[in-house]
């Protein structure tokens, strides 16, 4: 809203598409605007709602109130610890020392009936029943419509998670399997409330609000119509016929082959990440286990069908499977877990492609499935590898893949970069001769930055737009141009407009993201092209 120059009087006027997005407010003016916030709570000896101004620089405070929707009784109950993002509505412990913004948000929540909040993980809103899940074998208590409620959800409970009307977990990040998975499958869900388990009750009617990150008491709102429930596949149908032309081409990610129909509904150029884990942990058993009691072809045939699934939904676009990467302690649970070491940190642990290269018999199995999809036809499947640090990594794995049949020469492979090293090491890699590289951003956070990407204590560090990480990419798509190795995208970063601006500028080659953002990827990319293009004429 702008001053109109000629009559004075208010008026309308679009902000830049640029503009939108970039934050309005700095650092320096937060502080002064949360100093003045105690002042006037100070004159006034209670909390306060007040209005305020910016203008050139100098703050104004424009009308200032007691705010109303705060109960004496609340007070006892105030959140302390918590992050502003994060507060724990209930059962938090109190801290006199705590500024009194967080404490007066949290406060105002209570009021509103909210029991827990967390990072939204995946949009929509669904109410019912609480099914606190403690133990795996509680899972068929989950029945459909309830709420799944977990600590941490794993890949053996998405059955339960495909019946559940939402989920809510204590631990985890946007990057958690609980986040993936959930958001794969159109469910609503909340992660990182660090309390959900102790203050949720079973059997407890509860509404999930995946977008604000909130768990409220009670049904949906009497007025709500049925109209407005969440429809997982409307989500995902193209809000405009006409899917936007890019040369950057977007595709999507995917880790459990039921979703691919909705996932190739999204109009994608295909799918940039097939999570394999998926698909095995669901087995109910490590692969070991699994191959111990079945054999080595019964393993093959249950991977096949994963894949084999995507790549008929996506045919002839490509689909790169990703062979196994689960830590360590995604497979305790299962059958045959309890062989599985124990590590002080499994992130930095026993995965992705040291397991397999350190265990050769089931990643033997997993090359087989891809050569019994490439000699069925399925020209459209690409093997990438994860967590590779070096070309001894990659070159070991070419041996092996060669071991089984595979022509590396003919079929379409690469590797993922999710380590700072295989981002510096990146030429000695490409000579191994791969065909892509795909940024595993989650990853290559985690291990620029030193920050767990499930540890929601940390979760505000988790920075993939870091300059730090930015210059890894930069500079190994720089490389990969050069060398005429295609570059992607499949971490949760693709997700962002500001990561999908960098990239195309960079000249990524395609950018995969989850289903529920294809479509705005898909319009952003589109907008810098044509930028770019403006750019280059002008
Ligand atoms: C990543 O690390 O960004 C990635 C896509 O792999 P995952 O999330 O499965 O580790
Ligand atoms: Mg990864």
């Amino acid at each position: 809203m702008i001053k109109d120059p000629e009559t004075g009087e208010t008026a309308l006027q679009p902000v830049d598409d640029e503009r939108r997005t970039t934050r309005v407010v700095t650092d320096a003016e937060i502080e002064r605007l949360v100093e003045l916030g105690r002042r006037v709570e100070d004159h006034y000896g209670e909390p306060q709602d007040v209005e305020w101004a910016l203008v050139e620089g100098e703050l104004f405070m424009l009308q200032s109130r007691p705010i109303t929707t705060i109960s004496e009784a609340d007070d006892a109950t105030t959140t302390s610890e918590e992050p502003a993002e994060q507060p724990a509505a209930n059962g938090g412990q109190t801290d006199p020392q705590q500024s009194t913004a967080t404490e007066v948000d949290a406060e105002a929540e209570t009021e509103d009936g909210v029991l827990v909040r967390g990072v939204s993980a995946s949009p929509g809103t669904a109410s019912g029943e609480v099914r606190l899940i403690t133990k795996l074998d509680h899972l068929d208590q989950v029945t459909e419509g309830d709420v799944l409620v977990s600590t941490m959800t794993t890949p053996d409970m998405v059955p339960a998670m495909q019946r559940a009307a939402a989920i809510v977990t204590d631990e985890g990040g946007m990057t958690s399997h609980s986040a993936i998975v959930s958001r794969e499958m159109g469910v609503p869900a909340i992660v990182g409330t660090r309390t959900a388990t102790d203050v949720l009750e079973p059997g407890q009617q509860v509404t999930v609000d995946g977008e604000m990150g909130t768990v409220t008491e009670g049904g949906p709102e009497e007025d709500e119509s049925e109209a407005d429930e969440y429809d997982p596949v409307e989500s995902v149908r193209p809000q405009t016929p006409v899917k936007p032309m890019t040369a950057t081409e977007v595709k999507v990610n995917l880790s459990i082959p039921e979703a691919a129909e909705r996932a190739a509904a999204t109009g994608a150029d295909g799918v940039g990440l097939l999570r394999m884990e998926h698909m095995v942990i669901s087995l109910g058993k490590t692969p070991e286990q699994y191959i111990a009691d079945h054999g080595e072809n019964a393993f093959i045939d249950e991977l096949v069908d994963g894949v084999r699934t995507v790549a008929e939904a996506f045919y002839p676009r490509p689909v790169r499977a990703r062979t196994l990467d689960a830590p360590t302690d995604e497979f305790r649970d299962l059958q045959g877990g309890s062989d599985e070491p124990h590590e002080h940190n499994p992130m930095l642990g026993y995965r992705g492609i040291r397991r397999s290269l350190d265990k050769p018999t089931p990643f033997r199995c997993e090359l087989r499935a891809f050569k019994r999809l490439f000699d069925a036809g399925y020209d459209n499947v690409e093997l990438m590898l994860p967590l590779v640090n070096d070309a001894e990594d990659v070159e070991r794995a070419k041996r092996l893949m060669e071991d089984v049949g595979i022509n590396p020469e003919k079929s379409r492979w690469g590797v993922m970069i999710e380590t700072p090293a295989s981002a510096l090491l990146i030429e000695e890699i490409a000579a191994e001769g791969i065909d892509f590289v795909s940024f595993g951003t989650n990853d290559l956070t985690q291990y620029t930055l030193a920050v767990d990407r499930n540890n929601e204590h940390v979760v505000d560090r988790f920075d993939e737009l870091h300059p730090g990480v930015l210059s890894l990419i930069d500079s190994t798509i720089e490389t990969c141009r050069e060398l005429g190795v295609d570059t992607s995208i499949c971490g949760q970063a693709a997700s962002k407009s500001e990561m999908v601006d960098f990239l195309v500028e960079q000249g990524i080659s395609s950018i995969s993201a989850n289903i529920d953002a294809v479509r705005d990827v898909q319009h952003e990319v589109k907008r810098v092209e044509q930028k770019l293009l403006l750019d280059s004429v002008r």
